[in-house]
């Protein structure tokens, strides 16, 4: 294998923007994945580009990332809440709420798309790969969630109802978290997405689809069932002497609040690439670029876990009476010094799910870190942040 080089292990979000990037430098670049296609760990369902976070507007910050709209990329102005007596509240927004996305590997899906836009900027994928050994020069790891923080579980269907986008915020459907209803072009994404009592994932979604089915009027027709998790974690290291690079959520990259993980994944993909290209600190500018967004995401969330079914019929008769949902989101998504403040509480009460199960870059024996355990009982390089939370 040429050590110039870059190895890229995973094709998800994080990792595609990365080889979009690196290619686009010059660099040779090949991407390791252990699938025969891009995607495979959704099922066609909606996903959305949440427009509150990383202070631009989601269009920006894809050019940031240096991607383009290849992929089904829809702006959302308006979504229907409701709230546990079943309540609606309508949010209404100036800029899109939200651009809806399509995961999986149909022609239209996200990752289809950076696929597409990987090859095109000269990066190798090779399929049906997954490495034993890890390569010589740079690598970038990044195979997604590993262990279940929140989980999802849902359907996706065909249907002749309009394009639409309902939430449900009630902790009897979905504990801490909430159920939502995506509708684009015929076809609809229904799930409830829980942030605890998983054992009971089944119950909660019949009840979420119960209540949904009171509320709106569609056909659900070829219904196919789907289900995920997500996985948030701070303060481990995110490389390996900057030549191991991780990124995504198998670095812990999620939003903490609501799962809304994929702008952090792809941020820190072209961070990573970054790093590479100008020859610096990844952990640095992980700890400068997405730290901060990543602490307030984290104080949000304990809040957020607070709140129940009382709270949440307050939060949207407050938001009914309010002209731009997405300033006063912007604003919570700000890293404040009440933040920084709340930070040091809410990190005491999270912990993550992840119990060293796989590969979690610290006493681990997975292939990575095995291997640098050789390369560190040589040189002793010890990342400088890695006892920082
Ligand atoms: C049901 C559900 C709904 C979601 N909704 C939203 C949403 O609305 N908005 C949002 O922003 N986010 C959402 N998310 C989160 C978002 O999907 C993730 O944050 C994002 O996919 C993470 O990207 P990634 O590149 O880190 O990992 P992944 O997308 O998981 O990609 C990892 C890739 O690595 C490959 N791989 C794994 N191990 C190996 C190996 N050893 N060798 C080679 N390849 C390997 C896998 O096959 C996979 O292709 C949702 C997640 C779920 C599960």
């Amino acid at each position: 294998m040429n050590s110039g080089t870059v190895h890229i292990v995973g094709a998800g979000p994080a990792n595609l923007v990365a080889a979009i990037n690196l290619a686009k430098a010059g660099i040779d670049t090949v991407v390791h994945e252990q699938g025969n296609d891009v995607g495979l760990r959704f099922n066609g369902d909606f996903q959305g580009l949440e427009n509150w976070s990383f202070n631009m507007e989601v269009m920006e910050f894809l050019r940031t990332v240096g991607v383009s709209v290849n992929f089904r990329c829809e702006p959302y102005h308006r979504a229907d809440y409701y709230s546990p007596r079943l309540k609606k509240t309508v949010v209404r927004t100036k800029d899109p709420f939200f651009y809806l996305v399509r995961r999986g590997n149909d022609d239209d899906s996200l990752d289809q798309g950076l696929k597409q836009q990987a090859i095109a900027a000269g990066a190798r994928i090779q399929w049906n790969d997954k490495l034993k050994h890890v390569p010589e020069g740079t690598v970038i790891v990044g195979t997604g969630p590993k262990a279940a923080d929140a989980i999802a579980k849902g359907i996706v269907f065909q249907t002749s109802h309009p394009d639409a986008c309902y939430c449900f915020l009630d902790d009897r459907i979905a504990p801490k978290g909430y159920a939502y209803l995506l509708v684009n072009k015929g076809k609809a994404t229904f799930a409830t997405c829980m942030f605890e009592d998983f054992r009971h994932e089944r119950i909660y979604f019949r009840r979420a689809l119960k209540v949904m089915r009171q509320i709106v009027n569609i056909d659900i027709n070829h219904p196919r069932e789907f289900g995920g998790f997500g996985n948030f974690f701070l303060g481990r290291p995110v490389s390996k002497d900057n030549r191991i690079l991780y990124t995504g959520e198998n670095a812990g990259f999620q939003d903490a609040l609501w799962g809304f993980g994929l702008k952090y994944a792809m941020f820190s993909g072209y961070l990573a690439a970054r790093s590479v290209i100008t020859k610096t600190s990844f952990e640095q500018l992980c700890y400068d670029k997405l730290r901060p967004l990543m602490e307030t995401t984290l104080v949000n969330r304990w809040l957020y876990a607070h709140v129940g079914n009382f709270g949440y019929e307050r939060i949207l008769s407050k938001i009914s009476k309010i002209d731009d949902v997405l300033f006063i989101l912007r604003k919570h998504h700000r890293y404040l010094t009440s933040k920084r403040i709340l930070f040091n509480v809410a990190k005491r009460k999270y912990h993550t799910n992840l119990i060293d199960k796989q590969c979690t870059h610290e006493h681990c024996d997975c292939v990575w870190c095995r291997h640098c355990k050789k390369l560190q009982s040589n040189e002793m390089v010890f990342s400088p942040l890695k006892n920082r939370i």
